[in-house]
């Protein structure tokens, strides 16, 4: 199948208009010009770490589709994003079915789902999640007397920059891949499964979508595709950090996005950081990522474009490729 054939066929269902054009992290990018090259074998993957692309160049993959933002240079990449986890039968689909979430709804926008379940306990919910994510290990936390769990609303992700409208849903529990704050305000219960175990699913859709054909989808293994710490397991709640380890192809590298995304919740201030990775090509806590903050978007880009050229980094947005995306 020729890479213009792959993309009409999952842009026909993973649409542009379900991800988040106006967020600078809501990109649906494409890098191939060669639309008419021959592809045999896809690598789908949550985040191109460095051991993913090795992966991708041992294993001779053709496309590489990558759920999150981040560009790598030199190989064929598609890039769905939000657009993915927001589409009808994306992430969030995916998993308010497997939680058997009745009469979903969106709490947020096209964002997350929300609905009623059967009544189910929460040692019983808890493992129904660990079940779809391969046994990994997940938090989850309960404030009651052992009620059960009625409503859940679920956000895959970063579902902590979205905690409010969340909350605001009424549901009882939030089922989400990352939170930002230690906090459960109004939720009774809470289950962290893990930023990358929320999303790795991902990988159904596209297989699903190119069924019949002679194209060959694979999922990177959980060892090296990760985001962040993923579960922030054993870690007391009370300590809360909120972390990064983005893996990327680019040493140095800077994210402008608003402050909510960025771990500080209600402010209305924008920013970036600034994130350098180690030898490896990892950000590593070892070099904290730097977070400059300004009070509006334009003098956020500002700021950021002064530093990057003083400093070297590189700006990373969404490439518009709207054009590319027209012509196909
Ligand atoms: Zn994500």
């Amino acid at each position: 199948m020729i890479l213009k054939d792959i993309f009409r066929v999952l842009s026909a269902k993973i649409r542009l208009e379900d991800s988040f054009r106006n967020e600078p992290y809501g990109a649906y990018n494409i890098q191939e010009k060669d639309w008419d090259k021959e592809v045999k074998r896809i690598l789908f993957c949550v985040t191109a770490t460095h051991q993913v692309i090795e992966h991708f160049h041992k294993e001779k993959y053709d496309l590489l589709i990558q759920h999150h933002p981040f560009v790598v240079s030199g190989i064929p990449l598609f890039i769905f994003h939000t657009a993915l986890d927001c589409c009808a039968d994306g992430h969030n689909d995916m998993w308010s079915e497997a939680l058997g979430v009745k009469n979903a709804v969106h709490f947020d926008k096209n964002m997350g789902r929300v609905g009623e379940i059967d009544p189910i306990s929460f040692e019983d919910l808890k493992a129904k999640c660990m079940g779809l994510i391969e046994g990994k290990e997940i938090l989850g936390y309960t404030y009651t007397n052992g009620e059960p769990v009625k409503s859940v609303a679920i956000c895959s992700g970063l579902g902590g920059i979205d905690w409010e409208a969340a909350e605001a849903s009424g549901a009882e529990c939030y089922v989400t891949g990352q939170l930002l704050y230690p906090d459960h305000g109004k939720f009774k219960h809470i289950i962290e499964l893990g930023h990358t175990h929320t999303e790795f699913i991902g990988v159904r859709l596209i297989r699903k979508l190119l069924e019949g054909s002679d194209v060959q989808v694979d999922g990177a293994s959980l060892d090296i595709d990760y985001y962040g710490e993923e579960v922030c397991e054993g870690r007391d709640r009370g300590s809360y950090e909120w972390g990064n380890d983005w893996g990327t192809a680019i040493e140095k590298f800077i994210t402008i996005c608003d402050a909510g995304w960025m771990g500080r919740g209600k402010t209305k201030e924008w920013g970036f950081h600034l994130f350098e990775c180690d030898a490896e090509g990892f950000v590593s806590k070892k070099k904290p990522i730097t977070t400059i903050y300004a009070p509006t978007k334009t003098e956020a880009r500002i700021l950021a474009e002064e530093t990057a050229d003083e400093l070297g980094y590189e700006i990373i947005e969404p490439i518009d490729e709207e054009e590319e995306i027209v012509r196909v």
